[in-house]
């Protein structure tokens, strides 16, 4: 669109998924923003091979929000996106999975209506979807999963966060950046009830080239996660389809039910 001095053209903000890790879970439009785009802003989150995606010449501009390690504040990203949207900047903010599963997009979003910033979002695969699909999880089934939740599992509100029902017969649980409190979550599901055998299945690096599935029961989680020096990006996931699935097994009972 022509801009005249009277009405200087504004950019839109792109939030974008970037999905799990593997660049072939990017959607269409996420790559076509992604070749495109003068400006990305990205989360720590965003793995290389995506990054290199990007055109010769685009500016890349990390956010990186580790635990210990916040390189820019949420409030000072909201001004980074608005500022150079006002300036006539089209921005692609891609983050980690999905923008709106756990990313903050919607804050972002927020922050862009209110400056009179056009926003767009692109949904990604979020890490729970991918990490489930890469270690064979199906978070619901038939037989024993109809219910399925996403929580955060960070120290902030843990202990005020109510869990009840969330877990336990027919319900699967995924937990995200839950690696620090794991111990914690453990404790509270098994004094709500839940057995120690409830199955766990700890994935890490899911759909990276360093992935791990580790799995076990509800009571050894915490010996899980520091035994095997688990480390971000990881999540947890509870319930019954955590468990090992004999792949053999289950493939002769498909077989037979058709
Ligand atoms: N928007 C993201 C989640 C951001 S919160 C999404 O939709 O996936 C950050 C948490 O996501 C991490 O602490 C971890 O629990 C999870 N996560 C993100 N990428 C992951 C990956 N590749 N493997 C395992 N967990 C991942």
């Amino acid at each position: 669109m022509a801009s005249t001095p009277s009405e200087p053209r504004v950019g839109t903000v792109h939030l974008v998924g970037a999905g799990p890790g593997d660049p072939d879970l990017l959607t269409l439009r996420a790559a076509r923003l992604l070749m495109s785009a003068g400006l990305i802003v990205h989360d720590g989150l965003v793995s290389p091979e995506i990054l290199a995606m990007t055109r010769g010449g685009a500016r890349l501009v990390s956010v990186a929000k580790a635990r210990s390690n916040h390189t820019m504040k949420q409030e000072d990203i909201n001004a980074l996106l608005v500022r150079e949207a006002l300036a006539g900047q089209d921005v692609v903010r891609l983050k980690g999975g999905d923008p709106f599963i756990f990313g903050r997009g919607g804050e972002e979003a927020e922050a862009c209506r209110a400056a009179g910033v056009p926003v767009q979002v692109v949904p990604g695969i979020t890490s729970a979807l991918g990490a489930s699909a890469a270690a064979q999880i199906p978070l619901t089934h038939r037989t024993s999963a109809s219910i399925v939740s996403f929580v955060a599992g960070q120290c902030k509100g843990l202990s005020d966060q109510n869990w009840a029902g969330l877990a336990g017969k027919d319900r699967t649980l995924v937990i995200f950046m839950g690696l620090a409190t794991a111990a914690q979550i453990a404790e509270k599901l098994m004094a709500d009830g839940l057995a120690p055998e409830t199955p766990v299945a700890v994935i890490e690096n899911a759909t990276r080239s360093a992935m791990r599935v580790l799995r076990g029961p509800l009571a050894g989680l915490p010996d899980l996660v520091q035994g095997h020096r688990v480390r971000s990006p990881a999540l947890i996931v509870i319930g019954d389809v955590a468990a090992e699935q004999d792949t053999t097994v289950r493939a002769i009972a498909l077989e037979a039910a058709q």
